[in-house]
């Protein structure tokens, strides 16, 4: 073993890294290495990049159902969601299917006192909703672990399934990616190969070259593993602690990228 290499103070270590990385990322040497190499990173986006703001909460579906003439309890609010996730089927081939949506949130309207005539139109008009991008509020970690991805020559994608414009939703909310796959318009919904696939050929990268974050266990984590991507589950509810490759905030990506730990954010 020899000496460390000397250095003439910690900056200038912390700058030395952060310039031989990317020298080795332009190169493509670190192709043949699996283990290393990053080029791109994809993100899903409901729950991870953003959540769903008051428009879309308890109190509006109390409103709405007004002016559908239901009764809905704001209280049963939760209870009715975590009901209709559990009923919720996903079409058996992973087509895109507007219907599944609506589903989804009439069940909620009945759970939550609205099991009456007015509830499907009521549930279209809430699912309409979903697709405003004003409705949704970007977590805090997101544009700043964003922007240090970027200085990294990254690559920036966003995978997700529902009823939005994707590349719109990116562009109202100035998210700086490279590519954005809707389910809407692809087709497939994760976690169907073929949506990861598209994001990956748009990228131009390998999956051995691309990593997945996203906060759904089935449809991001299992569904990038099986293409043989690697995997990394943001679990901001701490409702996960067994899984192995997870981090509680976005903050802590970059490290889990195995980046250099010059990088700093948060
Ligand atoms: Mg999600």
């Amino acid at each position: 073993m020899g000496a460390p290499p000397a250095t003439t103070g910690f900056g200038r270590r912390r700058f030395g890294a952060r310039r031989v990385l990317r020298a080795f990322l332009r190169s493509g040497r670190g192709r043949r290495y699996s283990r290393i190499v990053l080029r791109a990173v994809i993100f899903d986006v409901d729950f991870t990049l953003s959540r769903p703001g008051p428009e879309l909460g308890p109190e509006a579906y109390r409103l709405l159902g007004v002016a559908h003439g239901l009764q809905l309890d704001p209280e049963r609010y939760e209870d009715a969601r975590l009901a209709a996730f559990a009923d919720l089927r996903a079409h058996p081939d992973l087509v895109h299917d507007d219907e599944t949506w609506i589903v989804f949130t009439e069940d909620i309207v009945r759970g939550m006192g609205g099991d009456a005539d007015g509830a499907r139109a009521c549930a279209v008009d809430m699912v309409r909703r979903w697709e405003i991008h004003a409705n949704f509020d970007l977590y805090d970690d997101v544009v700043p672990v964003l922007a240090a991805l970027r200085g990294f020559d990254l690559r920036l994608g966003l995978i997700s399934n529902g009823q939005r414009d994707l590349e719109e939703f990116a562009a109202h909310h100035r998210l700086d990616v490279d590519v954005a796959v809707g389910s809407k318009s692809h087709g497939r919904t994760k976690p169907h190969a073929s949506i990861f696939q598209h994001a990956l050929e748009a990228l131009g990268v390998s999956a051995a070259e691309a990593v997945m974050v996203g906060d759904s266990r089935e449809d991001d984590i299992d569904g990038a593993r099986a293409l043989g991507m690697r995997a990394i589950l943001l679990d901001r509810a701490r409702i996960h602690p067994a899984e192995s490759d997870r981090i509680i905030t976005l903050f802590q990506l970059p490290v889990a990228l195995g980046l250099p730990d010059g990088l700093r954010v948060g």
